[in-house]
């Protein structure tokens, strides 16, 4: 058997090809820990006086953000949030229910909420609305856009400082490489760390598992014995195409030189920060059904816009959102 590369005490049972160590149980989970806790130094994403806000979906990423965020934050100052988006046969709520009682272990409450609660249809409902009317909006659209939303609208009724997503390395590269292939130079500037929202009322996101790979948190997620979701998406198939090809390019690419993903966010983590860090607020304006930030030239926010497509003309969450009256 292989002795750990780091304590050379205990047997290894992970190689990490990236580093090129092998790796015990105890100096794997040390090793994913200290370099998420060396991410959110680097970028100061916060500090132990800010209340944060976690999005946790019950999947492997929420539980090792979970894990972590426990042991280096006061958990008097930690709120999660789940939303359960309403999709046939993916069950969230039992999948919601078990992380609720992992999370309270640690001494984090999680709010519970839903699509349907903060728009008034089921992502589901939606979609086949959507559909019905002609409209091909992948459902992922919905998902990504009501829960982002969502995890807005909680971390600004908490008074959150910072809204914490388990994004991993994988999740982020991908995202970089679509924003590239489709020159979209402000969405890759607004990836980087140190760019600040596209509005004051959103609240700054930080992503502190942004150097780990997906296969690291499954691994870290599996030894630690999570109740992970076992059910998949039935919408998966409807991904949008660009990133299921970017994902499975990149797949093919790391297999062949481990480490690529890290070189390429590393990279752009330099290149890009200081026009990320000048990148000012942009002048928007409000959305006129629901206040909440859209680009000048549109009338409604991207989610309102959605749900007209889908014929849904008057959201639950249409309250005004009046607080601020700078449009910015
Ligand atoms: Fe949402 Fe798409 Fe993921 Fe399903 S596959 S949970 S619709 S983002
Ligand atoms: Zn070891
Ligand atoms: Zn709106």
């Amino acid at each position: 058997m292989v002795k750990c590369s780091v304590c050379g005490i205990r047997d290894a049972v992970v190689f990490q090809q990236h580093s090129g160590k092998a790796l015990c149980r105890q100096c794997f989970i040390e090793d994913v820990t200290a370099r998420t806790i060396a991410e959110i130094k680097r970028w100061k994403m916060f500090g132990p006086k800010n209340r944060l806000l976690l999005g946790l979906s019950g999947g492997k990423d929420s539980y090792v953000l979970l894990d972590i965020l426990a042991r280096i934050h006061p958990v008097s100052r930690i709120l999660a949030v789940s939303i359960i988006e309403g999709i046939p046969r993916y069950n969230r709520e039992e999948d919601i229910r078990r992380l609720k009682v992992v999370a309270r272990e640690y001494g984090v409450d999680v709010i519970v909420t839903s699509i349907r609660e903060y728009t008034g249809h089921s992502l589901a409902e939606l979609v086949m609305r959507a559909w019905r009317k002609g409209k091909r909006i992948s459902p992922c659209t919905y998902c990504g856009i009501s829960r982002r939303r969502i995890l807005n609208f909680y971390a600004r009724m908490y008074g959150a400082d910072k809204t914490v997503t388990a994004h991993n390395l994988d999740d982020e590269v991908q995202t970089a490489v679509v924003n590239l292939l489709r020159g979209d130079r402000i969405g890759l500037l607004r990836l980087h760390p140190a760019a600040s929202p596209a509005s004051k009322l959103i609240v700054p996101r930080v992503k502190p598992l942004r150097k780990i790979y997906e296969w690291e948190s499954a691994t870290y997620a599996y030894m630690k014995k999570f109740p992970l979701q076992e059910t998949e998406c039935m919408f998966i198939r409807y991904a949008p195409t660009l990133r299921a090809r970017v994902r499975d390019m990149l797949y093919v690419i790391e297999s062949r030189r481990p480490g690529t993903l890290l070189r390429i966010l590393e990279l752009l983590d330099e290149v890009l920060e200081e026009e990320a860090r000048n990148l000012s607020p942009e002048a928007l304006s409000r959305c006129k059904k629901c206040g909440e930030p859209t680009s000048p030239s549109r009338h409604l926010c991207k989610l309102c816009e959605i749900l007209e497509l889908a014929d849904v003309q008057r959201p639950v969450y249409s309250v005004y959102y009046s607080e601020n009256s700078d449009p910015a």
